[in-house]
């Protein structure tokens, strides 16, 4: 990505319609004007992103045209951002992370991984690297830690130049795909057993997959070092009030709060005008606080089902993306 041009690019993708979308008669109210891969009609109104993808896009075309340009940014020492948003079961986990090991269903995630190692194979052998990766949750703005269950509520702290980061979480060396792969499942394998209902929890929670890259070149001695946050957000639908329970209604207004505040920051970012940038409003945003707009590179991935049933809430991640344009 040239630097002049805008660090925060926006692609929608929509996932096929489901089986029990179309056992329950559910039609899709999207259109995909032919040529244009860059619009999507949703009954009658238009949204324009940087790239619409279709039902039909496979991992690989989605990783080409949307995550792969990061790995150099990353290497060559920019911090930069994925996220993955939209109701739950809209596609973002599937569209981050897929299927680790199976190549055709891998998604933005594993994809990553491989290139970097792919990239640092054949770079100049003077370049010595270090990678490390973490992998932690945000759940009712708490932040625990996948790779060590003891460690339920991190704090956020600045380092010495002002940079937050996510106090004692644990960081992984890792020197190979593979490395990067086990750690993943550890940390889903966790996740798993903290929990009672993982659909109910992934979808109100966010998680964070985050890359770091040290490098340094031994002959000259010059060091670069690149952070790449990788975040699949908690559901966007809104709970409805009635029958909810106290804890779903903590638990929902906590999420749109974190999505909101979230949103204000894009927003504020894509305006480029404003001086003030509301990154404490929550600990997502703090944390990403140097990895996204500055120099930093962000692409925001909207996930939306074409289903009739849903076109509410695909209009307002559509209307989410939007804001960030
Ligand atoms: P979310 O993480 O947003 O809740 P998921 O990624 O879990 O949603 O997707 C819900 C279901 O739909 C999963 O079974 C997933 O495999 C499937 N799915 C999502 N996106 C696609 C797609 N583009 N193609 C095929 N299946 C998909
Ligand atoms: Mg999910």
């Amino acid at each position: 990505m040239a630097v002049d041009e805008c660090s925060i690019r926006v692609v929608c993708r929509f996932r096929p319609l489901n089986e029990s979308e179309e056992r329950a008669g559910s039609k899709s109210v999207v259109k995909f004007p032919p040529d244009q891969e860059e619009t999507v009609l949703i009954t009658g109104k238009v949204y324009v992103f940087d790239k619409v993808f279709r039902p039909d896009a496979t991992q690989e075309k989605v990783y080409n045209e949307a995550a792969k340009e990061i790995v150099k940014d990353v290497l060559s020492g920019y911090n930069g951002t994925i996220f993955a948003y939209g109701q739950t079961s809209s596609g973002k986990t599937h569209t981050m992370e897929g299927v680790l090991n199976k190549e055709n269903e891998q998604g933005i995630i594993p994809r990553i991984v491989q290139d970097i190692f792919n990239h640092i194979y054949t770079l100049d052998s003077n370049l010595q690297f270090q990678i490390k990766v973490s992998y932690f949750e945000i759940y009712l703005d708490k932040i625990r830690d996948l790779l060590d269950v003891s460690k339920t509520n991190l704090a956020v702290h600045e380092n010495k130049n002002k940079v937050p980061y996510v106090k004692g979480v644990t960081e992984r060396f890792v020197s190979s795909p593979e490395e990067v792969f086990e750690t993943i499942e550890d940390g889903k394998m966790n996740r798993h057993t903290a929990v009672t209902n993982m659909n109910e929890h992934s979808s109100r929670s966010h998680s964070v997959f985050l890359i770091n890259i040290k490098q340094e070149n031994m002959e000259t001695e010059k060091k670069l070092t690149g952070t790449l946050y990788l975040v699949d957000l908690a559901g966007s639908e809104k709970v409805s009030k009635t029958g909810a329970v106290k804890t779903v209604l903590d638990e929902a207004k906590n999420i749109n709060k974190s999505l909101s505040a979230l949103g204000n920051v894009i927003s504020a970012l894509a305006d480029g005008t404003k001086s003030h940038v509301p990154y404490r409003d929550s600990k997502l945003t703090r944390i990403l606080q140097e990895s996204l707009g500055g120099n930093a590179r962000t692409t925001i991935i909207i996930c939306c089902s074409p289903a009739s049933y849903n076109e509410l809430e695909t209009k307002s991640t559509l209307e989410f993306g939007k804001r960030a344009k």
